[in-house]
């Protein structure tokens, strides 16, 4: 491969072999991340044949943060956040200890020392937000109550990364000596945290201030030019986490997430989330193949027991740690079990740590390798952590139904309930919406043009701005509570996936669609529709009662 292209041969090699690999996977019934890493191994440095430029991939790997966490950010507003801050916020923090605190037991274990120790602790404790919120997206939980809740702690993980990268540097010479060292200058050191805390809070206050006015504004001016509204998109995921990780010290990922924040009080938001869709899920399997490239598969051979030790303290110990801090705070089994699943892995944030305590002299060679062969099998695992959880969970919310003898809350209590959710403000949808007003019924609009959302809002119909074949957009329109769903768009395609979605999140919900030919009559009877209507069929219908046309005497 020519070498003076090394970011098309990386991009070439990573996707296209992605592919392959993800395809594979994917007809094996496994989830296509496991092809992704092996892509990753395979154009890796620890495998034959062409080698990748690890630099460009990592750089690849963190648009993907990027665009992933403006994505995630556009479905929170700052109301959600702050609602389970009571529960992130300690939740994350003795999640952290719990694992530091173990890392840092099997690191003495293996003779490392205390420094080495809570470094490798650390890196064992923080979750990777790619596969964590691709977790989400997949099970369509991002906007649901554990979905937030999973989310706040994610991001109480990120600023407590951010504080660590800046201490640890500062700490370095007391804990290379085994804390026998001179003490470091407390004075300094709390200058250190408070300086950082500040930049971060001076950070969230220029994004919600002035970024509240700007960025809807900015993308509202440019909304009719689809391509300049794309680009608009873009444009501030990337400039905004990049000026923020450079003026405020913050993370990519945290700038972005803040982004996508302070659109997510506007319209556009789903149209901004669906557009930069494509992108999103492209750069977050370059994530994957750079994750792959750094995996040695010699350690497992070199420290099998120190691995097996680290994947413990990832699969085992942060989820239980996890488990039981969300039941203390009273919430039901299932979001219990699916924040806990949700963390027993490790990521981006581990690497960079692993890096950095290397860098300083702090970590032996091993434990990096360690961290980065925990994370992979840790990512490839997670979906059979979710499927565990998943399966164990009508088991356990029955058992302690049973032992309180009372019903636990489901989540997403606070969407509408018993309302009918309308795919289409057109031809039809206009008309089926104005009979609902009429009658009293309440429900809300699926759209995805935003010159009909504007007309939407102008009648005071509440409504949801973007395509219904997307499972967020469905999800969004409180389809688990809805009781009825009436798809009025002509394109059977997105009509079908969002009946499909529809019933997968509630499959007792009651659908109409709308079809223009026997063919798509019967597909969408097939996803689930309980009854399609027609068009052509109606009309012609109509046509012979309006016409005069009687029966001539003999015929039958
Ligand atoms: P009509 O065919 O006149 O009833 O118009 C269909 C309406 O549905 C138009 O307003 C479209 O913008 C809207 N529409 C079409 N496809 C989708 C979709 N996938 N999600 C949401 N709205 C849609």
């Amino acid at each position: 491969m020519d070498h003076a292209t090394p970011l098309i041969a990386m991009l070439v090699a990573g996707l296209g072999l992605a592919f392959i690999l993800g395809a594979l996977a994917a007809r094996l019934r496994m989830s296509p991340i496991v092809g992704y890493l092996l892509a990753g191994i395979a154009v890796g440095p620890f495998t034959p044949g062409f080698v990748a430029d690890q630099k460009l991939a990592n750089e690849l790997a963190e648009i993907g943060v990027i665009l992933l966490m403006f994505g995630v950010g556009m479905h929170f507003s700052l109301r959600d956040l702050l609602s389970v801050r009571a529960i992130a916020l300690p939740g994350a923090v003795v999640q952290i200890t719990v694992a530091t605190v173990l890392g840092a037991l099997l690191a003495q274990a293996l003779g490392w020392g205390w420094g080495a120790g809570i470094i490798f602790g650390l890196s064992l404790s923080v979750a990777s937000t790619v596969v964590l919120l691709r977790a989400l997206e997949d099970r369509g939980l991002v906007t649901s109550e554990r979905g937030r809740i999973a989310v706040g702690w994610l991001i109480v993980e990120d600023i407590a990364m951010v504080l660590a990268l800046v201490l640890l540097p500062a700490l370095a010479g007391w804990l290379r000596s085994d804390t026998t060292g001179p003490a470091p200058d407390a004075a300094a050191l709390a200058t250190a945290v408070l300086v950082t805390l500040a930049k971060v809070a001076a950070f969230m206050v220029v994004v919600l201030v002035v970024g509240r006015r700007t960025i809807p504004w900015l993308l509202h001016a440019v909304a009719r030019h689809r391509e300049l509204f794309r680009l608009a998109v873009l444009a501030i995921a990337l400039g905004v986490a990049f000026g923020s990780a450079t003026l405020f010290g913050v993370s990519f990922a945290l700038g972005a997430f803040f982004a996508g924040m302070v659109l997510s009080e506007s319209e556009l938001s789903y149209r901004a989330a669906e557009e930069t869709l494509p992108l999103r899920e492209a750069f977050a399997v370059l994530f994957f193949v750079s994750v792959g490239m750094l995996f040695d598969p010699g350690v497992v051979l070199r420290e099998p027991l120190a691995l097996a030790g680290a994947l413990f303290i990832v699969l085992v110990g942060k989820s239980v740690a996890a488990f039981l801090i969300v039941l203390l705070f009273r919430h039901p089994v299932g979001v219990a079990m699916t924040i806990a699943a949700s963390l027993a892995q490790i990521g981006e944030f581990s690497f960079i740590l692993a890096g950095l305590g290397m860098s300083l002299g702090l970590l032996p060679e091993a434990g990096r390798d360690i961290v980065l062969a925990t994370a992979i099998i840790s990512i490839v695992l997670n979906p059979i952590a979710f499927g565990v959880s998943r399966r164990l969970e009508p088991y356990i919310e029955a058992a302690q139904r049973r032992l309180r003898g009372t019903a636990t809350a489901g989540e997403d209590a606070a969407e509408p309930g018993g309302h009918v959710v309308l795919v289409g403000f057109g031809r039809v949808g206009t008309l089926v919406a104005a009979t609902l007003a009429e009658r009293g019924v309440p429900f809300l609009v699926i759209e995805s043009d935003a010159d009909r959302v504007a007309d939407l809002r102008e009648k005071g119909y509440a409504c949801v701005e973007g395509n219904a074949a997307s499972r967020g957009v469905i999800v969004q329109a409180g389809i688990r509570r809805a009781s009825e769903l009436l798809v009025a768009i002509p394109g059977t395609f997105e009509g079908g996936r969002a009946i499909r979605h529809a019933k997968e999140a509630n499959p007792g919900i009651h659908v109409v669609a709308r079809a223009h030919s026997d063919a798509e009559v019967a597909h969408l009877g097939r996803l689930g529709a309980d009854v399609v209507i027609m068009g052509e069929r109606q009309i012609a219908l109509e046509m012979i009662a309006a016409s005069g046309v009687t029966s001539r005497p003999g015929s039958s």
